[in-house]
């Protein structure tokens, strides 16, 4: 479900909004700014949509005045949301935590609802439409404690609702794959090998170099882009290639690609150049696939040996598919296609909110969080903010260890078959 985050400096009313949005006056509301409540996300409902929302009141710092504590919360918010409601109170105007909020919100590509809170009468409109100077759309006059407007604000936040929250299908043509691997290792065997069934060259870089830079491929009916097989093709650069050109050339292919397959000498020990190879697939977040080549050359106490090694040294990245491959035969060449298929699919899926929290719930009452000085850890909310890779942001109250967090990750990747590609996941603690 789509989240909708209320984002606003304490006191503006935030609390008293979510509860007449729920229509119901379950959610506590206490006259005292920055009363910690024990839950901050709601499942709502407006004209037959449903969404999460979330009060950020609840995260408010006991200490109050602090507008960069306040400002890193709704960064925060802002980050988990598919709509912000930003609310003001239309009675004090704008004030300096304000401005400092609206930097936030500038700065996050979000759809935001700007809501003037506090407009009992038709007075206290004049002075909302004041508010149209801050460049964030019409403002929404509200009365929360009232109920005046809110069904209109609630009629804009649909309005700026995506149809199945954040991302959704959006056609970015060819898939783009970064081919690395150290020297020898088979690279430009392969792609010839994949190339013999068509080849197209696309994006010459004008002026810079008479090879093309990236190819297209056609492999199994479709086509796939390899960022830069230049630097694949022309031997002289790699050769001359110290370790750190290298590094930035893989590097910068990555940050061109979406998944990276990493080419691997099935017949020689596993090396420091090729970890050091993973590492910088892991450190930018592509999806991975793993290939081992030359296995023509295999025999079969090589083959046992390799799969120490395998287990010895590639454990962290037990997750990515792995493809047995000959460039040279053309062995199991076809199989590179559903490894990539089945690595991008996880790299750009999204867990709905209500499925990963039932996950969650699921799993914490079969293994409660261990106790912390006779304290329990509350698993509050968890919501995948990105995807390309996947992140998910868990919101706990007093702490959350780090090996509770590792178990968690390696749960959620299991139930969930994220198979080539990493996961990351962010952990927001309330006191
Ligand atoms: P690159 O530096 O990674 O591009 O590696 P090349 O594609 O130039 O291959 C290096 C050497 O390994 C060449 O002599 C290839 O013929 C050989 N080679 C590549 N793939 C295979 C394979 O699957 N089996 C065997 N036996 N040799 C291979």
């Amino acid at each position: 479900l789509p989240v909708v985050a209320v984002v606003g400096r304490p006191n503006v009313g935030k609390s008293t909004l979510v509860n007449r949005i729920l229509g119901r006056r379950e959610a506590v509301v206490e006259d005292q700014p920055g009363v910690t409540r024990d839950r901050v996300f709601y499942e709502a409902e407006w004209v037959g949509r449903d969404f999460w929302l979330v009060d950020t009141g609840g995260w408010e710092d006991r200490v109050q005045g602090m507008a960069h504590r306040v400002a890193e919360q709704a960064e925060v918010a802002v980050s988990l949301a598919d709509v912000v409601l930003f609310i003001v109170d239309a009675n004090v105007g704008i004030t300096t935590t304000d401005e400092q909020l609206l930097r936030v919100l500038r700065r996050a590509d979000r759809p935001v609802v700007l809501v003037a809170n506090k407009v009992d009468d038709q007075r206290g409109e004049l002075e909302a439409a004041a508010l149209w100077n801050l460049g964030l759309g019409e403002p929404h006059p509200v009365s929360a404690l009232h109920g005046r407007g809110s069904g209109d604000l609630l009629d804009a936040v649909l309005e700026a609702m995506p149809e199945e929250g954040r991302g959704g299908a959006v056609d970015r043509g060819p898939r783009r794959i970064a081919l690395l691997g150290r020297p020898n290792v088979g690279k430009s065997s392969l792609l010839n090998r994949l190339a013999r069934e068509r080849r197209v060259v696309v994006d010459e870089v004008a002026g810079t170099t008479r090879d093309p830079v990236d190819e297209r491929i056609t492999l199994g009916g479709r086509d796939w882009t390899f960022v830069d097989t230049a630097g694949i093709r022309r031997r002289v650069l790699q050769s001359q290639g110290a370790d750190y050109y290298a590094s930035l050339r893989t590097r910068a292919a990555l940050d061109r690609a979406e998944v990276a397959v990493v080419l691997l000498e099935a017949n020689e020990p596993i090396s420091t150049q090729d970890l050091k190879i993973i590492d910088l697939v892991l450190e930018s977040g592509r999806a991975l696939v793993l290939a081992f080549n030359k296995w023509d050359l295999l025999d079969e106490e090589r083959h046992a040996q390799l799969e120490r090694e395998i287990e010895q040294n590639l454990g962290h990245v037990a997750w990515a598919p792995r493809v047995n491959i000959s460039a040279q035969t053309g062995r199991h060449a076809d199989r590179l296609v559903p490894a990539l298929d089945e690595a991008l699919e996880s790299w750009d899926r999204r867990i709905p909110t209500g499925r990963l929290n039932a996950f969650l719930g699921t799993l914490v009452a079969a293994h409660p969080h261990p106790l912390r000085g006779g304290k329990q850890s509350r698993i509050l909310f968890a919501t995948q903010a990105r995807t390309r890779p996947p992140r998910f942001v868990i919101f706990a109250s007093g702490f959350l260890e780090h090996g509770y967090r590792r178990f968690i990750e390696r749960r959620l990747r299991e139930d969930f078959e994220f198979t080539g590609s990493p996961i990351v996941i962010g952990v927001r603690i309330r006191e």
